[in-house]
């Protein structure tokens, strides 16, 4: 670990025009400098850097980022090996220091506490008394023989609703222990704790050097709303960074080079009840970014082994960008209808999976399959051929962009030359879209003034809170604005970009930042945005005043009545 104040000295010790200008030709374009983009392929430069603020975004294609980011992803370097070089350029000399104590030990209890939870539910999972249900759902449903039981170190919550916490006590464990491991919750009403998962069979989520860091819970009880509940976030444990599974799949995955992505815990132990081992599931959530990067640092080609049915084929789709983006090859296969993983392992084993896999169709087969070209209208074929082209542009491998895109105009019948054009226009055009929304919009104005003028947060930050925004996103970043104030007494877009792992908050950040303003139009500006979100704002509040008025008057409650009509008239009641 590098503390954050030597990060911070090699940032101020380094200029991002002179670091980038060692790669590409920039020219000066007002305050900023522009270049044609590295990152997709265009004629006219929208690749801009600022000087003032240390950061680059492009306009065509929305990457952007700081000099760190610009190296990591330029030159293909981890963090810490950017940081290093840049700490040798600016003669600055690294101590690097192990994660503090304290915070050693929070992790090491947490891991901890998770190991005892897992000898806790395998304990109740082959004790006497659920016997029986263990036999019927997981020996006779579910098939899950019991090697398989135990090599994934499938448990079981009881009925009881403090099992868990009688059981942690007596291994120096308290309460609030297992509530930092997300096991435990703590009652608002009375103050007790009790096991946040009961009656569930639990499946242990663990990380790639062996430890358990989280839970999935399946319920067992019928007719139970919530067929799933996994746990929460907690300090070793960050949602959509994992994958299930791929602690028991990384060797056979790195030996065929190969991986099967699945949806759910139980196709991946079904699969290798019969013998597939190179499996990871996605595990109900959509796949994100990070899961696509750490399965690109084990195999080069995956197939999408989703539910035949219509969600699972949608989350194909949705999952293939990310995949495509972290450089990986992909497969779709096609389960027949009505199957699923789970139940062709079951039903017909190991070959048939051999056999749907050598009939896995590329992207582009697969997306066409129910598509007829003929009884396509003009309209749709032109959506068509830029979806397929913004696709192409996230392959970085360029021979394998290549054959993507002549795969994609032969079978649209089209010049591949028009596909690439319309590749570079697709893109441009949905951010120029985008710019104009950004444009029109004030609270994203407000935040590119704030990055224009620091100075300004004072007077905005007494007025307004991220929940007076309507956009989340942009909600987000003056969240993240107002805290970097109010713990560092100043904004600073690269520490706010640092190390982020999502491109979409760090480009909208960016082309937000990389917005220029006259001296003499801030002032004008600030104060029309700050005029709107305090408008929008005031409405917010007096329809929800509104609504409660309604309710106090239906119960006849005319004391609340008359102090809310008071409330509304001071939000200005016509305005
Ligand atoms: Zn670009």
């Amino acid at each position: 670990m590098i503390p954050e104040e030597t990060i911070d000295q090699i940032r101020q010790a380094t200029d991002i025009v002179q670091v980038i200008s060692g790669y590409l030709r920039l020219k000066k374009r007002g305050k900023n400098y522009l270049a044609i983009c590295p990152f997709h392929t265009e004629k006219t430069p929208s690749f801009s850097v600022s000087p003032d603020k240390q950061i680059f975004h492009c306009f065509g294609c929305g990457k952007g980022g700081n000099v760190f980011s610009f190296l990591m992803e330029h030159e293909k370097m981890p963090f810490i090996d950017v940081v290093r070089m840049l700490a040798k350029n600016a003669n600055i000399t690294i101590h690097e220091e192990k994660g503090t104590d304290l915070k050693r030990k929070v992790l090491e209890r947490v891991t901890y506490t998770n190991n005892v939870a897992v000898e806790f539910f395998q304990k109740i999972l082959t004790s006497a008394k659920y016997k029986s249900i263990v036999d019927k759902y997981l020996k006779q449903k579910r098939k899950i023989n019991k090697e398989a039981i135990e090599y994934f170190q499938l448990g079981l919550a009881g009925e009881e609703w403090d099992g868990l916490i009688k059981y942690a006590a007596g291994r120096d464990l308290s309460p609030e222990d297992l509530v930092q491991a997300g096991l435990a919750l703590k009652s608002e009403k009375t103050g007790k704790h009790f096991d946040r998962f009961r009656q569930r069979l639990m499946i242990p989520i663990i990380n790639l050097s062996q430890k358990p860091i989280a839970f999935g819970g399946r319920t067992l009880k019928k007719g139970e709303p919530a067929k799933y509940i996994n746990s929460p976030e907690t300090s070793i444990y960050v949602k959509g960074n994992n994958l299930y599974g791929l602690n028991f799949a990384k060797d056979a995955i790195r030996e065929t080079n190969e991986a099967y992505v699945v949806e759910g815990y139980f196709d991946v132990i079904s699969l290798w009840q019969v013998g597939v081992k190179n499996v990871v599931a996605s595990s109900g959530t959509s796949f994100t970014s990070q899961q696509a990067r750490l399965l690109a640092r084990f195999a080069d080609k995956v197939y999408l082994f989703f539910d035949a049915d219509s969600a699972g084929q949608q989350a194909a789709l949705r999952s293939i960008d990310y995949l495509f983006n972290a450089g990986l090859d992909v497969k779709v296969i096609v389960p027949p209808e009505g199957e699923d993983p789970d139940s062709i392992a079951l039903k017909y084993g190991r070959e048939k999976i051999e056999d749907l896999k050598s009939n896995a169709l590329d992207y582009i087969p697969y997306r066409m399959r129910d598509i007829s070209l003929g009884n396509m209208g003009l309209i749709g074929k032109e959506k068509l051929v830029k979806e397929l082209a913004a696709l192409g542009d996230k392959i970085s491998d360029p021979t394998r962009r290549s054959l993507f895109i002549s795969s994609a105009a032969d079978t649209l019948g089209i010049d591949p030359q028009m596909l690439r054009e319309s590749s570079t226009t697709s893109t441009a055009q949905s951010q120029q879209i985008r710019n104009k929304q950004l444009d029109n919009n004030e609270e994203a104005n407000l935040l590119s003034l704030l990055f224009a003028t620091p100075g300004l947060i004072d007077s905005v930050l007494e007025k307004l809170s991220p929940e007076d925004f309507d956009s989340r996103k942009l909600a987000r970043i003056y969240a993240a604005i107002v805290n970097q104030y109010r713990n560092k007494s100043a904004i600073n877009i690269g520490t706010l970009i640092d190390n982020n792992d999502d491109e979409d908050f760090v480009s909208l950040v960016t082309a937000i930042a990389s917005r220029e303003w006259d001296a003499d139009e801030i002032e004008s500006n600030t104060n029309k945005a700050l005029t709107a979100l305090l408008a929008q704002k005031r409405k917010r509040i007096r329809t929800r005043l509104k609504q409660e008025l309604t309710v106090a008057e239906a119960e006849g409650d005319h004391e609340k009545a008359e102090r809310l009509m008071v409330e509304i008239r001071g939000y200005g009641l016509y305005d």
